[in-house]
């Protein structure tokens, strides 16, 4: 099973995937929990690439081609190889990410995005979660956490909110895969909604 979580910046998206991975372990599966951009040493490099340094470093649409050669490189060293091994794959943002922010955070480019994907990733969730929350809450959260690696520049309570918006329009374009959570709530009460969902997915 291929599980994403997505959502936007101090969601608690990384929080639940971590829990939702003890918990699973806890029950005796196989859990591999990885993260984008990276989850590869290869895509590690790229991500210090793609989010460290000058923003405009990148033109929007290499910017694309840098997050889609990462997520390829993870795919094929990473997620691939443990989705055959019959692992749960838990993975911290993936091409969801990828449509929202590279897709409209520089103009609209998620038919890009979306041929790209098609192209060289051709491979989709399972499950996908959604971790809604408040813009300006995850924005407070998000700015808070020390060490955390958000390009300032383009990041603010404007970028949050079409994010949000962003994020929720896809979870109705794609309803099959994905669920939407209540982020605005206690750690635990959220687990406990997540752990349920996925365990129905998992009988
Ligand atoms: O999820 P995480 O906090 O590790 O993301 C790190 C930063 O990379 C965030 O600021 C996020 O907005 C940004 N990002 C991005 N495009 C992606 C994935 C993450 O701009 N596809």
């Amino acid at each position: 099973l291929f599980i994403t979580f997505e959502g936007i910046d101090g969601s608690g998206k990384s929080t639940q995937a971590r829990l939702l991975a003890e918990a699973l372990r806890g029950l005796g599966r196989d859990v591999v929990l990885t993260r984008e951009p990276g989850g590869s040493p290869g895509a590690e490099e790229i991500r210090a690439l793609v989010l460290e340094g000058d923003p405009d470093r990148w033109s929007a649409e290499t910017e694309i081609l840098l997050f889609t050669a990462a997520r390829r490189d993870h795919l094929e060293r990473t997620i691939a190889p443990a989705l055959d091994r019959g692992q749960v794959v838990i993975c911290d943002r993936f091409a969801d990410s990828t449509r929202m922010y590279q897709g409209l955070s520089r103009g609209d480019l998620r038919g890009l995005v979306d041929q790209l994907h098609d192209l060289m990733i051709a491979r989709d969730p399972d499950l996908t979660v959604l971790i809604d929350m408040d813009p300006d809450t995850g924005l407070g959260r998000a700015l808070s956490r020390n060490g955390h690696e958000e390009r300032f520049e383009e990041f603010g309570p404007d970028l949050q909110r079409k994010m949000r918006a962003g994020f929720l329009a896809l979870a109705r374009e794609f309803p099959a895969r994905f669920r939407v959570v209540d982020g605005n709530r206690a750690i635990e009460l959220v687990a406990a909604e997540v752990r349920e969902i996925v365990l129905d997915a998992l009988t």
